[in-house]
């Protein structure tokens, strides 16, 4: 699972921060920086950052783990 975060779209707004602070952290007023890869423990909280933030800068792949729970419609 990775994870980036649009620092030009973060606006240091810090609900990331609060939610997850095992992966967001921020320095002095808006330098945020993050974990880009994150493990099972962090899903929820991630995920939770994720719908949080205000701007939508956070954006989360998921595209390394099994698609469980997705249809695909192939054809
Ligand atoms: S919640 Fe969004 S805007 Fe706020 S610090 Fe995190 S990524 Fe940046």
């Amino acid at each position: 699972m990775r994870l980036v975060v649009d620092l030009n779209r973060c606006q240091g707004f810090a609900q990331c921060v609060f939610l997850a602070p095992d992966v967001f952290s921020l320095h002095g007023n808006e330098a945020l920086l993050f974990t880009p890869r994150f493990d099972e423990a962090q899903r929820e909280r991630v995920e939770q950052a994720a719908a949080a933030c205000p701007v939508q800068a956070i954006l989360v792949d998921w595209s390394d783990e099994p698609t469980k729970g997705v249809e695909a419609h192939v054809g």
